[in-house]
């Protein structure tokens, strides 16, 4: 094994393999060790996490596999936007081994920060999802490098008590809510999480009475998340258990009325924004849950090596992806996409899914619990459908029965494609949309078309827009082309500003002063309306500012710049709490071009039929 290096990385050569066209974007978890230092009784890792035999080698491995792991990816042409340190509890590995890795992770988004921008991602500090006992000897080192902080808790309080005990068998409850109270202090990014089994959910009012306690104690509770925990094979306490009661995961019907609960307690009060946002949010799209195959995307590396899906995969062969020291990255890259199509198909997918108006937004839910409890469909399925009704905004039911069957075969021809030959799932033959042939020849593709046109380049630019939030960058891509829809929130109190290349303004115009920057803003409420009747987001405002009247960008040198803020705080009366607004940005003749070239070039017209600009999407809190 290879002494920790503890020099600042560059990565050096292995940047060479990378392309920012097609470099493929994952979101990477790193275990460094198993071993916890508490002992929940429903813990989904079971024994997983118990055993310290090998502690001390985890401690010789942590930076060198990341290490190792990160620059063989790099040299794939394999990019993560997110390292996170997961356990077992990673903050039980000494303090020196802990800022090897911070300084490690930071390192790596120093160098990566340009391509991640690009990618739309912008990273700069270490991510630990923690149970907080250690927090208070760790504080000076986390604030040094700015860690952001998940801690994971029990409510009511009185079940952390009694289920969170140390290995001696000790309560962890005193020294936790000290831990919290210096959270609440902690100046960087911060939430806390708590999973619900059945005795948390008859314990509903005294969890509703600790959530306002802690509120009222400082630690701001609108950065909290409920998860629901789940039957698996490892967390033997689910319908059995040593403890006082047997810990049982929630039934959907327990789940709804959990949900509304929360809901009648919190809605309208200070805690609103956490009760209609982040608190449910786990079950929502936002999630790898949602995602058609999450191996594409989600990938777990431990201290040994071993490649698995996610936390809740470690230690299933169902689940593992290879290992970083022996297997190839493509191995593990198709072994990720293999195992998990695996998954949903084995179980199948189940009759409610396919007649389930929202099948193409849920996908069926988590391959991983449906493995476990050997069902084909999620087991918060019940909970998302509460969801979705309560924002019809966001998640609209499909207008027509054919609407209905092209969702449906999306998802269908993606994950189950032997399905869609089933006369009850075909799109009607007379509905059939008639392409011609030669639309799929490679000079036909978007990129093609956009790489012949130097002023489509221009228009498509990923670095030729940028918008900061209190000074945090966010470049912006193109709606069509970018990997990853990705939504932000926003706050009346945050400074906004829109920079922008000035090479933009010259694209397609002789004289910039009669170029604006224009910005039409949408919001994902639908409408239909045209000759096509198309069911498109709802368009709210357009705004254009003549070249010569923008700012200065402070940002960067020779950019030019509009502040947002005040035309968002004019506006804010459009931005509803439960739909996210689509903020598109480019130049007026940019605009122009693209619509001359949609009438030019028919294969552009339908690539390019929804709107191509580069976007913002955004909450407004
Ligand atoms: S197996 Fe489930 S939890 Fe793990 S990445 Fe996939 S969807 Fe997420
Ligand atoms: S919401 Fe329920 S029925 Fe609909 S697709 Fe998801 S799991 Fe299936």
């Amino acid at each position: 094994m290879d002494e920790p290096n503890t020099d600042d990385w560059s990565g050096g050569s292995a940047w060479e393999r990378i392309d920012p066209d097609t470099a493929r974007l994952i979101h990477l978890l790193y275990v460094p060790t198993m071993f916890c230092n508490l002992g929940c009784r429903y813990c989904y890792l079971g024994d997983l996490t118990r055993d310290a035999q090998g502690f001390s080698e985890d401690c010789a491995k942590a930076l060198p596999t990341l290490r190792f792991a990160v620059e063989k990816l790099l040299e794939n042409n394999v990019l993560p936007f997110n390292i996170s340190l997961h356990g077992g509890e990673v903050t039980t590995l000494p303090p020196e081994i802990l800022e090897q890795l911070f300084r490690f992770i930071t390192d790596y988004y120093r160098a990566a920060g340009p391509l991640l921008e690009k990618g739309g991602f912008r990273k700069k500090h270490p991510h630990v999802k923690t149970n907080l006992y250690n927090f208070h000897k760790l504080y000076d080192l986390f604030d040094r490098y700015g860690v952001s902080v998940s801690g994971s808790v029990d409510l009511p309080l009185s079940l952390h008590g009694r289920e969170r005990v140390t290995r001696a068998g000790k309560s962890s409850l005193d020294r936790i809510l000290k831990n919290i109270a210096l959270l609440a202090a902690y100046p960087h990014d911060k939430k806390i999480s708590a999973t619900v089994f059945e005795p948390h959910f008859h314990k509903r009012a005294e969890l509703a009475e600790d959530i306002r306690m802690l509120h009222r104690r400082g630690f701001d509770m609108n950065r909290f998340n409920f998860m629901f925990g789940f039957a698996s094979q490892r967390n033997r306490g689910c319908g059995g258990g040593e403890g006082p009661e047997p810990v049982r995961a929630l039934s959907g019907e327990q789940q709804v009325a959990f949900y509304n609960y929360f809901m009648d307690a919190f809605g309208g009060t200070e805690l609103d924004r956490g009760v209609n946002g982040a608190w449910f949010e786990e079950f929502t799209p936002k999630y790898c849950t949602n995602s058609v195959n999450c191996g594409e995307k989600f990938f777990l590396l431990q201290g040994d090596g071993n490649v698995y899906s996610c936390v809740r995969g470690q230690g299933s062969s169902a689940f593992h992806y290879g290992n970083i020291y022996e297997d190839s990255v493509s191995h593990i890259l198709r072994e990720g996409r293999r195992k998990i199509s695996l998954a949903h198909k084995t179980v199948g997918i189940h009759d409610d899914c396919l007649a389930c108006d929202f099948l193409d937004t849920c996908r069926t839910g988590c391959p991983f619990v449906k493995h476990e409890g050997k069902k084909g469909k999620s087991y918060t399925c019940r909970l998302q459908k509460a969801l979705y009704a309560k924002s019809p905004e966001r998640y609209p039911l499909p207008g027509t029965d054919r609407e209905r069957a092209e969702r449906r075969a999306g998802y269908l021809s993606a994950m189950h494609p032997n399905l869609l030959y089933k006369e009850e799932n075909r799109i009607p033959e007379e509905n059939r949309v008639i392409l011609p042939n030669d639309l799929y020849d490679e000079k036909n593709s978007l990129t093609n078309i956009i790489g012949a046109d130097k002023i489509l380049e221009k228009l498509y630019a990923a670095d030729g827009f940028i918008i900061t939030v209190d000074g945090r960058p966010h470049a912006l891509q193109s709606q069509i082309l970018k990997p990853v829809r990705e939504i932000y929130h926003l706050y009346p109190d945050q400074e906004v500003q829109l920079h922008a290349r000035p090479d933009l303004f010259t694209a397609h115009c002789d004289e910039p002063v009669r170029n604006t920057l224009c910005i039409q803003m949408l919001r994902d409420t639908k409408v239909t309306y045209g000759d096509e009747k198309r069911t498109k987001q709802e368009h709210l405002f357009t705004h254009e500012v003549f070249h010569r009247c923008l700012e200065k960008s402070d940002f960067r040198q020779d950019w030019i710049m509009l502040p947002l803020s005040p035309l968002l705080a004019c506006h804010g009366g459009l931005f509803l709490p439960s739909a996210a607004n689509n903020m598109f940005v480019t130049t007026g003749f940019l605009r122009k071009y693209h619509y001359q070239k949609q009438r030019d070039n028919a294969f552009y017209h339908i690539q390019a039929i929804n709107l191509p600009f580069q976007n913002f999407e955004f909450y407004w809190d």
